[in-house]
C-alpha cells in the first residue's frame, strides 16, 4: 500500500537534503514518504516495520486516524494561540493529562520538545528550592540545549560546547551510596531517566528511585524524572515511575505525547507551581492548539486501546522470544515494556543496515546497543516478522 496522494517528489530528495542542511545527522540511504500504524514506506514504495518510531515518538503508530482527524479539525479552527488566551483544544488536552498523571502532579507547563521540558524543569527546580546545584547520572541523556546538555553525560555531546551551565555533577546510575554523598544543602534537584534510553537502555534497579526520592527529600531537594522517552505507556505503565511505585516532584514528557507534533510537558506539584509567577518562564509555541489537539487524541487512544498494558504484555512476550533464539551476537538484553535494548558483542552499525535489508528499522543506543522502540500498536504478527529478521541478522557475525 502506498499513499493515494502521491506528491510531486523532487528528483533527488536525499541529495538535496545532504546539500542544503548543515551536516549534523548521519542520514540513512532511503527517504520515508508514508506511514500507517507500525509501518513506514520509502519513496520507492518499499515498506518497513518501524521499530524506531521517530526515536520513540510514534507510540500510537503513524498517522493514527484519530490523530489525523483531530489535527485536521483543529487546523481549520485555530493553529496558533499564545498562552495569554485560553483555548478549547488546550483545555481538553490538559484535562485528559490530569486524569492520567499522578494526582500529586496537578499543574502543567506546555512546551515543544524534550529538551525544552527538561530546561523548564531545571529552572522550576532552582526557583522552587532557591538552590542552584543539579545532580544527574552517568550515561544520562536529557537533551541538547545548554541547560539540558549540562545534565547530559556523553562527552561527545558536551565537549565542543564548554563551558556549560555551572552547578551540574554526575553520579554513577543505580549507585545509591554515590548519590547520597553527592546530595547536599545546595542541591536543587536530582534528574534521572527511569530507564536510560540513549545511554543504552538501562532500567533503574527496583529500589533505586524510591531511595533517591527519600534522600532528595531528606535534604530539601527535588526529584525530576525525565520520562521523555519512557512516558506515554512505552514501558508498560503511562509513566515508568509507576513500576517503581514513586511519584517524583517533577515529570518531563515529550516524544510520544504529541503523536508526532512537537509537544512537551512539565508536570509539577501545587507546591512547585506556587513558586512560579507570570513572566518567569514562557514559550511562544508552547500549548499551541494544533499540538494540543494531537496530544488530546493521543491520550484518548492510549486509554481506548489500552496501550500501556499492551506494551507490557507484548514486551514481555517479545523479549522471551528473543531469548529463545539464543542469538550469538547478543551479549545482554535489557528492557521494560516495549523499550528494548540488545547489547551486542560487536558494533551495531552494520547490523542496523542488515536489518534495513530485512525491512526492519531499528536504532542504536551507543556503539553496541541495538534499540527497539516500536509503536505500541504494533501487532504480534509484525513482532514475529521482527523476530525473524533478528534471527537472520544477529544469528551471524558481521
Ligand atoms: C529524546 C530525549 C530528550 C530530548 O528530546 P528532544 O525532543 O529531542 O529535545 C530528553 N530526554 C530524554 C530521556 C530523551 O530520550
Amino acid at each position: 500500500m502506498t499513499s493515494s496522494l502521491t506528491p510531486p517528489f523532487l528528483p533527488d530528495v536525499i541529495a538535496l537534503e545532504e546539500k542544503l542542511e548543515v551536516p549534523l545527522y548521519r542520514k540513512r540511504s532511503f527517504a520515508l514518504a508514508h506511514g500507517q500504524g507500525a509501518r513506514v514506506w520509502d519513496i520507492d514504495g518499499n515498506s518497513y516495520i518501524d521499530c524506531i518510531s521517530g526515536h520513540g515518538v510514534a507510540v500510537v503508530g503513524h498517522c493514527h486516524p484519530q490523530v489525523v482527524q483531530a489535527i485536521t479539525y483543529q487546523a481549520q479552527e485555530l493553529i496558533t494561540c499564545q498562552e495569554s488566551f485560553a483555548n478549547p483544544a488546550r483545555a481538553l488536552f490538559l484535562s485528559r493529562l490530569s486524569q492520567v498523571m499522578p494526582p500529586e502532579l496537578s499543574r502543567f507547563f506546555l512546551c515543544n520538545s524534550g529538551t525544552e521540558a527538561v530546561e523548564a524543569a531545571l529552572k522550576f527546580a532552582r526557583v522552587a528550592t532557591d538552590r542552584t546545584e543539579i545532580i544527574a547520572a552517568t550515561r544520562a541523556f536529557h537533551g541538547r540545549t545548554m541547560g539540558a546538555l549540562s545534565a547530559t553525560w556523553r562527552p561527545q555531546y558536551r565537549d565542543a560546547f564548554q563551558p556549560l551551565v555551572p552547578g551540574f555533577s554526575h553520579v554513577p546510575f543505580n549507585n545509591i551510596e554515590a548519590l547520597e554523598k553527592a546530595v547536599g544543602e545546595n542541591t536543587a534537584a536530582v534528574i534521572l531517566e527511569p530507564v536510560q534510553g540513549e545511554g543504552g537502555v538501562y532500567p533503574a534497579d527496583p529500589g533505586y528511585l524510591k531511595q533517591v526520592k527519600e534522600i532528595t527529600h531528606s535534604q530539601g531537594a527535588l526529584l525530576i524524572l525525565d520520562e521523555v522517552q519512557t512516558g506515554c505507556g512505552r514501558t508498560g505503565h503511562f509513566l515508568a515511575a509507576e513500576h517503581y511505585q514513586i511519584t517524583p516532584d517533577i515529570v518531563c514528557l515529550a516524544k510520544g505525547i504529541g503523536g508526532g507534533l512537537p509537544l512537551g510537558v512539565v508536570a509539577v506539584s501545587e507546591k512547585i507551581a506556587a513558586a512560579l509567577a507570570p513572566g518567569l518562564h514562557a514559550s511562544t509555541f508552547g500549548g499551541n492548539p494544533l499540538a494540543c489537539a494531537a496530544g488530546a487524541a493521543v491520550l484518548q487512544i492510549i486509554e481506548q486501546e489500552q496501550l500501556s498494558p499492551r506494551a507490557a504484555h507484548l514486551g514481555t512476550w517479545f523479549v522471551e522470544e528473543i531469548k529463545k533464539l539464543a542469538l550469538p551476537a547478543v551479549r545482554d538484553i535489557r528492557s521494560l515494556g516495549l523499550m528494548i535494548g540488545l547489547e551486542l558483542r560487536f558494533r551495531c552499525a552494520p547490523y542496523l543496515t542488515a536489518l534495513e535489508q530485512q525491512r526492519v528499522l531499528a536504532l542504536a543506543a551507543g556503539p553496541q546497543v541495538v534499540r527497539l522502540l516500536p509503536p505500541l500498536v504494533i501487532t504480534q504478527e509484525e513482532l514475529e516478522q521482527v523476530l525473524a529478521a533478528l534471527a537472520i541478522v544477529l544469528g551471524e557475525q558481521k
